[in-house]
């Protein structure tokens, strides 16, 4: 049998690995569900960054043998506390977790059930970009230029890095397009963060030279969430081993997941997580229709990295903001919440790639990210019924 040691004593090592050959190895280790022995880890950076990036908490080491995924940990979630009692406000992102799967009571075409991943409960931003935020600072602590540390966001992604940036001991800096929602500038601002809002930026994508021009002449650390892979491996660590361990212990029979796009990161891991270890799971995206505007997503050809990259199956379907909150009101009236209009998006999506195809007659599971609250974003809430009310007249 294997000697398993903590994979925590290796991370000066797969800090070094740069690039993404080493998701190769993490396919293998979840294509087989076992990953092989390796006779010691200082030799292989690259392995143990495979590891890492599977959420395994161990590193199998011996000749000739191997370890389950239990054996590796991966399916160790802490889990929170009984007594839901927090020393500080950081553990309140380790240890609330997984975030909810819950089974939707909207029924998909042929009968299929809907499960809605829920990350407005991840603590700092209510979304789905804490992981990504807490992810990029825990790896440069210490190490951002002056203290400080700024991106571009189209709302959350902002506050997560305001939040998490404050806990650790940063300054943040906060670059928002010109549609951003407010809460994206009024939230950084009361947590002490310089916040500006670009009237000229069309969207996030449009901030990026700037962010790096002004990196370099104040001396800040650009964190880049566009760019940088420890975005795509915080939703690998996370929310995609999440949705791993979750559709385990629900026993489903994954049909597909589908959710929508920013930067790519959540939807490029959980896909990539899921279609390694699970045969035929689908990847089902959502983005604006030409010259529609649904808050944090993006269409495909706008640029993003992830995605194309990666070998991922997926299929992209255009979504109207009319679309998306129909489905925002269908969750919100079968199941008494209120997800985000992006995830409203996602589901509008999935019953289009449903909709559309032979009829199988097998009943499957389908994932959908919800990366948000609707409370956010009661402003589109309050236009679509005063539309379908005047429709309706
Ligand atoms: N939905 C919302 C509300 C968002 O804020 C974002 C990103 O900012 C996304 C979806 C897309 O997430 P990602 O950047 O991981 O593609």
């Amino acid at each position: 049998m294997a000697s398993l040691e903590d994979l925590n004593k290796y991370h000066h090592l797969i800090e070094g690995v740069r690039g993404l050959s080493y998701l190769e190895t993490a396919r293998r280790i979840l294509s087989n569900l076992t990953a092989p022995c390796i006779e010691g880890p200082e030799g292989d950076p690259d392995y143990l960054k495979a590891l890492y990036v599977i959420g395994a908490k161990r590193v199998p080491i011996g000749r000739g043998c191997s370890a389950s995924l239990e054996e590796l940990g991966v399916f160790e979630n802490l889990g929170p506390p009984a007594s839901m009692v927090f020393d500080n406000p950081l553990s309140l992102y380790i240890r609330l977790k997984p975030t909810p799967l819950v089974r939707s009571r909207y029924i998909l075409p042929e009968g299929s059930r809907l499960w809605l991943k829920l990350e407005w409960y991840n603590p700092y931003s209510l979304s789905v970009k804490d992981r990504p935020a807490f992810e990029i600072l825990s790896r440069i602590e210490g190490k951002a230029d002056g203290g400080e540390v700024g991106d571009a966001s189209s709302a959350n992604f902002g506050v997560a890095l305001s939040s998490i940036a404050l806990l650790k001991g940063f300054k943040a800096r906060v670059y928002l397009p010109r549609r951003a929602e407010e809460f994206g500038s009024l939230v950084p601002r009361l947590m002490g963060a310089w916040v500006t809002v670009d009237p000229n930026a069309e969207s996030t994508v449009h901030l990026i030279s700037r962010v790096r021009r002004e990196a370099r002449q104040a001396g800040f650390t650009h964190v880049n969430q566009f760019f940088n892979d420890a975005n795509f491996e915080a939703h690998m660590r996370g929310l995609a081993r999440e949705l791993f361990y979750q559709s385990r212990v629900a026993g489903l029979r994954l049909g597909g997941v589908a959710g929508s796009l920013g930067t790519s990161g959540h939807m490029a891991a959980v896909s990539f997580y899921l279609q390694s270890a699970y045969r035929g799971v689908e990847t089902v995206l959502a983005q604006p229709a030409e010259g529609e505007n649904i808050p944090g997503i993006r269409r495909v050809e706008t640029g993003m990295l992830w995605i194309n990259i990666l070998d991922i199956d997926h299929t992209v379907y255009d979504v109207t903001l009319d679309e998306a909150m129909e489905m925002v009101r269908e969750i919100a009236s079968r199941d008494g919440i209120l997800i985000n209009p992006s995830g409203g998006a996602a589901v509008a999506a999935l019953i289009k790639h449903l909709r559309g195809r032979e009829s199988g007659g097998r009943r499957l599971d389908y994932i959908v990210i919800v990366p948000d609250t609707g409370y956010k974003y009661l402003g589109y809430v309050k236009k679509y019924l005063e539309e379908s009310s005047r429709g309706g007249d």
